[in-house]
C-alpha cells in the first residue's frame, strides 16, 4: 500500500465510457477505454506488482439483484491487470458473511476460478498509523490491504441510508475487517459527518491507485441492498475516488449539501469538486445524466440546534428507522448487527429503541426482506425537509 497521496492535477480527471449491457467482450472494451483515458494501466501497474482489487462484496446476492459490483466488471480489470504484467486478488469484508461465499452466490468466484485469482477475506486486522488524518490517526486494516503493492477500487453506484449513496470513498469502508466496522459506527455516534470525515481519513490513507466504478446498472431508493435497479449504461474511472463520487453526484442529480462524504472532502481539502473544475474524459457529462433517480431521506435538523437541546431534540428532528410489519419476517438479522442494541422484540413485534439508536441504518442496509426504510423525523416532515 502507497504513502497517503498529495492533491494532484491528474486526479481531476474523470473518464465516463458508454456501456449498455453486462456482456463480457463490451465490459472488457469499456473498461479498458475508461482506464486509456486516463493514460491506460501501465500508468497505474507495474509487472510482478501485488494488486488488490476491492469490489463491492456487501452481502451475498445474485449479481443480477445489482448489490454488488459485477462479475464481468471485476473480470475486465482482473484482464487489464495481468496484461501490464501485475498480480491481481480479490478481497472484502463483507457486511454479513465471507468474501468467498458472497463471491460464490455473485458470480466472482466464478470468475476468480477461471482467471486463477485468489480471493482473501478480510480477517487480519493489522494497526496502520494515519499521521496526516484530521480526526481519526489509527486504523486497523486488513493486512493484505498493507500489504499489497497497489490498490484499485471497484465501487458499484447505489443508495445508502446514511451516507445517501455508496461510491468510491465508502466502498474502502470495506478494509476495516468484519465486526470492527461497528466500532466504527459507535465512535461516530449520531453525527453524519463524523461518520463521514471518518471514511475520507481511511480513504485518504489507503489511496487506492485507481477508481473504477460499476455504473452499468446502479441501484436507486432502499438502497444499498433493497433499493430497485437503475439502467445509467456507464463505467466511470477516476484516480480520485472523491472527483468520481463528485461526478456520479453530478449524473444522478444529487444536491452536493447530501453528499456527506464529499462535504468532508471538500473540509479537508482533499480531491477535486464541482466547484474547483471536474475534467472530463470520453463522454460528456451533461449527456450522462440519469433523470428519476430516487434517494433515502437524510434530511436532518439536528445541525440548526445549540449543543444543549439536541440530546433532547434529536428523536424530533433526525430521519429514523421505520419498519414495514407486513414484510419483517422476525429473523432479527437487524437486531444482531445494530452496533447500539437498540432493536428488540416485544409481542411478536420489532421495537426500536430512538434513544439509543445512532442512526447509522445498518438495520436497513442488512435487512434481507427490504422491511426497514429510512423516515423522516416528526418537525422535519412538518416542514417538509
Ligand atoms: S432483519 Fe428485517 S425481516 Fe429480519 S427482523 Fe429485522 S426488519 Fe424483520
Ligand atoms: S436501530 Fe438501526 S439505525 Fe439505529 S443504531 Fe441500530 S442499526 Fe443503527
Amino acid at each position: 500500500m502507497k504513502k497517503t497521496r498529495k492533491k494532484t492535477e491528474s486526479q481531476a480527471r474523470v473518464a465516463l465510457v458508454r456501456c449498455g449491457n453486462y456482456d463480457s467482450g463490451k465490459i472488457v472494451e469499456s473498461v479498458k477505454k475508461a482506464v486509456d483515458e486516463l493514460g491506460g494501466i501501465d500508468r497505474f501497474v507495474r509487472k510482478g506488482q501485488r494488486v488488490l482489487l476491492k469490489p463491492n462484496l456487501l452481502i451475498a446476492r445474485p449479481a443480477d439483484k445489482h448489490v454488488t459490483t459485477h462479475p464481468e466488471v471485476v473480470r475486465a480489470v482482473i484482464k487489464l491487470v495481468k496484461k501490464a504484467g501485475g498480480k491481481p486478488f480479490i478481497g472484502d469484508s463483507p457486511a454479513i458473511g465471507t468474501a468467498a461465499r458472497v463471491a460464490a452466490k455473485c458470480g466472482i468466484a466464478d470468475v476468480a476460478a477461471q482467471e486463477r485469482v485468489e480471493i482473501v477475506n478480510f480477517n487480519q486486522p493489522a494497526d496502520i498509523d494515519n499521521p496526516s488524518g484530521t480526526q481519526f490517526k489509527k486504523f486497523k486494516i486488513d493486512q493484505s490491504v498493507i500489504d499489497s503493492d497497489v490498490v484499485i477500487n471497484l465501487p458499484k453506484l447505489k443508495t445508502h441510508g446514511q451516507m445517501t449513496l455508496t461510491l468510491g470513498v465508502k466502498n474502502m469502508f470495506g478494509v476495516i475487517p468484519g465486526t470492527r466496522k461497528t466500532q466504527w459506527h459507535l465512535a461516530a455516534g449520531i453525527d453524519r459527518m463524523q461518520f463521514a470525515r471518518m471514511l475520507v481519513d481511511l480513504y485518504q490513507r489507503v489511496s487506492p491507485q485507481l477508481t473504477l466504478m460499476d455504473a452499468v446498472v446502479g441501484m436507486h431508493g432502499n438502497g444499498p441492498q433493497n433499493g430497485e435497479p437503475k439502467r445509467m449504461g456507464l463505467i466511470m474511472a477516476s484516480e480520485d475516488a472523491v472527483t468520481l463520487d463528485d461526478a456520479a453526484c453530478e449524473i444522478v442529480g444529487l444536491k452536493k449539501d447530501r453528499m456527506f462524504t464529499t462535504i468532508a472532502a471538500e473540509e479537508l481539502g482533499i480531491g477535486h469538486s464541482r466547484l474547483q473544475g471536474i475534467s472530463i474524459a470520453g463522454e460528456r457529462l451533461e449527456d450522462c445524466k440519469v433523470a428519476g433517480f430516487t434517494f433515502p431521506e437524510t434530511s436532518d435538523l439536528i445541525g440548526f440546534f445549540p449543543g444543549f437541546l439536541k440530546n433532547y431534540m434529536r428523536d424530533w428532528l433526525t430521519t429514523r428507522p421505520v419498519l414495514n410489519q407486513k414484510k419483517c419476517e422476525q429473523c432479527m438479522v437487524c437486531a444482531t448487527h445494530c452496533p447500539a442494541q437498540a432493536i428488540s422484540k416485544h409481542n411478536d413485534t420489532l421495537k426500536f429503541d430512538l434513544t439509543r439508536c445512532i442512526r447509522c441504518f445498518c438495520c436497513q442496509e442488512m435487512c434481507p426482506h427490504g422491511a426497514i426504510t429510512v423516515g423522516t423525523g416528526p418537525i422535519a416532515r412538518l416542514l417538509k425537509l
